[in-house]
């Protein structure tokens, strides 16, 4: 490819080799589980779809999901089993997919050793009877029959997807799998040739690279992705990391080296979320650099164009790495490429995907609703309107924008209206919470988007039945959003009046409903409230906690740092409970740095001007008493529904003369990620 990069990124598209492998540019789509696979271990058309994605997207080499080489060493039923001759097959359609698009691509093998997803797991095998400290799981330790198996499972895999068209392959030693734990000194505790000194323990590793070596030819790429730091207490560090990359190299068995580092035990590092800053491991891809003369891909949320080409051009590697990045945009190198880096959808690393797969479900992505999903929906070219509409969207939150943008994209006649003077909707205030800023990428490519397609939006426009029949719209979307669940939100109109349930919400053990003795007390706040930037609110606060999601966390944390005394309480036995695991182990770990107080399994019984009264489920005949200056209850949220009432009557009698529709919280309250998808799906059939 031409280097006809513009916006100074040049040096991201000037082609590198590996062995006679020309990569056309240096952006790597890095390998990741997408649950894809069937459940019978072969690739399947949703694999190839989302390959050729990346692939017409314009990144250089794909590197595609580790796969098992031996039936024992799957990390999930969606594995795909590269020991099995059938998987060559479909693989050749998938290979043409990609290199339809001019893209290298690469194959990745493990065996997944100590390692599961699945739960509870099947046999897993590991060198010593050692369980991965994060599971509750203990493993097989392996005898020699077995390692045997395993380094013929590497060398028939291997050969199975060259035999497929694969330009390369890697093995992991890294994050999972079975090698990183023979390499680890923690993991490692055999007394016969494949552990007791550093040679020994690596010696399976220089097996395997020999014997897929043998079984393809000396002249196919072989790399490895190497976990360079394990970040646990118990775990190896950079030294170490750096040694086992010295002895990969000096075996002659390896081509390049793509970095990685954190393990199942410390997987905020392994897929780091929002709270790792971007750019963070720089230092362990550099000093892989400088060690090694084989060529090396960095890694580490590295999604800004700048910071990548600064990298190839200081020559502190030959390759960007992007996993995250390329699941919310496929089309990165591309704009990247032809100057539109402006137009890029950044991932937010909120962890959805990586939430999505480790629970073996498809892959979804909060900014890309297409992400897993490539043949089946497509929300920047879904097919033309048949007639073109006036289309009038209320709200100009996600939900709505993202209706905007595609019912737009497909010839209709767009307009918003947002009762404030800004996009956004509540993503503008989950940006005010602790490291959450990245969020307003959402908004800011959707606007973007908006604007390109001409769609007006007016601001500062409070929306009634009236307005609505005087726009003489065909089409009206109400993306009204929610709001925080108190009781003077909560009651609809035709919900019993004020009902009293006494302390059925204690009863129940968790705050479900708001009838809360002195819940509409002057000390009591909501979550948008705080985040608005109440400055009246008192010193000590307590959080209820019952969202299990970042409303609360995010709230709570946000006011610590604004140097109030913060309670967290939940009546569940942790805080977060929804939050993806990296995040939400990150943010216990900012919590108590912060001293956020974190009470579980406690009951809110009532509130007074002085503080709140408990219940604990671990002593349920005595209540406590914590005081405070301010509660702020979050108890989920209600969908903002007053105008869908007023244009249809309560029971849906009044039938409008224009098309209706709700999208989004303002039908049921939801993750991002389901009202992107939501919106995309109302917009592809208005
Ligand atoms: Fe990034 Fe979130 Fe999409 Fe994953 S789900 S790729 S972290 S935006």
């Amino acid at each position: 490819m031409a280097n006809n990069a513009t916006d100074g990124y040049g040096a991201l598209f000037n082609p590198f080799s590996i062995c006679n492998v020309e990569i056309p540019n240096r952006i790597v789509f890095q390998p990741h589980f997408t649950a894809l696979g069937s459940a019978d271990g072969l690739p399947t058309d949703a694999h190839r779809s989302y390959h050729e994605a990346r692939a017409a997207g314009g990144a250089g080499l794909l590197i595609f999901e580790s796969m098992s080489v031996h039936p024992e060493g799957k990390m999930s039923r969606h594995f795909v089993d590269a020991w099995d001759p059938k998987v060559i097959e479909p693989f050749k359609k998938i290979v043409n997919a990609v290199h339809k698009h001019g893209s290298k691509f690469f194959g990745q093998l493990t065996h997944s050793g100590h390692t599961s997803l699945e739960h509870p797991t099947p046999i897993m095998w590991a060198p010593t009877q050692i369980q991965e400290p994060y599971t509750n799981f203990m493993p097989k330790p392996m005898g020699k029959i077995d390692i045997k198996a395993t380094i013929e499972g590497f060398a028939i895999s291997a050969k199975n997807l060259i035999s497929a068209g694969f330009d390369g392959i890697e093995i992991k030693i890294a994050h999972d799998g079975l090698l990183r734990s023979f390499a680890s000194p923690f993991f490692n505790h055999r007394r016969d040739e494949y552990g007791g000194t550093f040679e020994k323990r690596m010696r399976i590793c220089i097996e395997v690279l020999e014997a897929i070596k043998k079984s393809i030819g000396s002249d196919v790429p072989v790399g490895v992705r190497l976990c360079l730091n394990e970040f646990t207490p118990w775990g190896y560090d950079l030294d170490y990391g750096l040694k086992m990359a010295q002895h990969l190299e000096a075996s002659g068995f390896v081509d390049y080296f793509n970095c990685d580092a954190g393990t199942f035990s410390s997987y905020w590092m392994e897929i780091p979320p929002f709270a790792v800053a971007q750019g963070s491991f720089q230092n362990l891809n550099i000093a892989l650099k400088k060690q090694s003369k084989l060529p090396v891909i960095a890694f580490g949320r590295l999604k800004e164009p700048g910071l990548a080409a600064r990298i190839i051009e200081r020559k502190e590697a030959d390759f960007i790495g992007m996993a995250r990045q390329l699941i919310a945009d496929p089309n990165t190198p591309n704009k990247i490429r032809t100057g539109r880096s402006d137009e890029i959808r950044e991932c937010i690393a909120c962890n959805t995907c990586a939430h999505q797969v480790g629970r073996e479900r498809a892959i979804r992505c909060t900014q890309n609703p297409n992400a897993g999903r490539e043949n089946e929906i497509n929300d920047l070219d879904a097919s033309p309107a048949s007639k073109s509409k006036m289309v009038l969207v209320v709200g100009a939150g996600p939900a709505g924008m993202k209706v905007a943008e595609v019912a737009a994209r497909r010839g209709h006649n767009v307009m918003i209206l947002e009762k404030s003077d800004r996009v956004g909707g509540q993503l503008i205030l989950a940006a005010k919470q602790p490291l959450h800023d990245e969020v307003l990428s959402v908004s800011h490519y959707l606007e973007t988007q908006l604007r390109k397609l001409k769609v007006q939006i007016v601001f500062n426009t409070a929306v009634n039945a009236e307005v609505i029949r005087e726009s003489g719209a065909d089409v009206v979307v109400l993306a009204t959003g929610s709001r925080p669940r108190l009781p003077e939100n909560a009651a609809r109109k035709y919900d019993f009046p004020n009902k009293d349930l006494g302390d059925l919400s204690a009863s129940l053990g968790r705050q479900v409903l708001p009838q809360i003795p002195g819940i509409n007390g002057e000390n009591v706040y909501s979550a948008d409230e705080v985040m608005h930037g109440n400055s009246t609110i008192g010193k000590r606060v307590v959080v209820i906690e019952e969202s299990g999601h970042w409303e609360s966390c995010g709230t709570a944390e946000y006011l610590a740092d604004q140097g109030h005394e913060v309670y967290l309480i939940t009546s569940r036995s942790m805080v977060g409970g929804d939050l993806e695991g990296a995040n939400q182990h990150l943010f216990v770990e900012r919590a108590v740095k912060k001293s956020i107080k974190i009470l579980t399994n406690s009951s809110l019984l009532s509130i007074s001007n002085s503080g709140v009264e408990l219940k604990s489920s671990m002593d349920p005949n005595n209540s406590f008493k914590i005081p405070c200056d301010a509660v702020v209850p979050i108890i989920g949220r209600n969908s903002e529904e007053n105008l869908y009432i007023e244009l249809v009557d309560l029971d849906g009698i009044k039938v409008p003369e224009y098309e209706l529709i709700r999208v989004g919280d303002a039908i049921a309250p939801r993750t991002l990620e389901l009202i992107i998808y939501e919106a995309t799906l109302v917009g592809s059939r208005i």
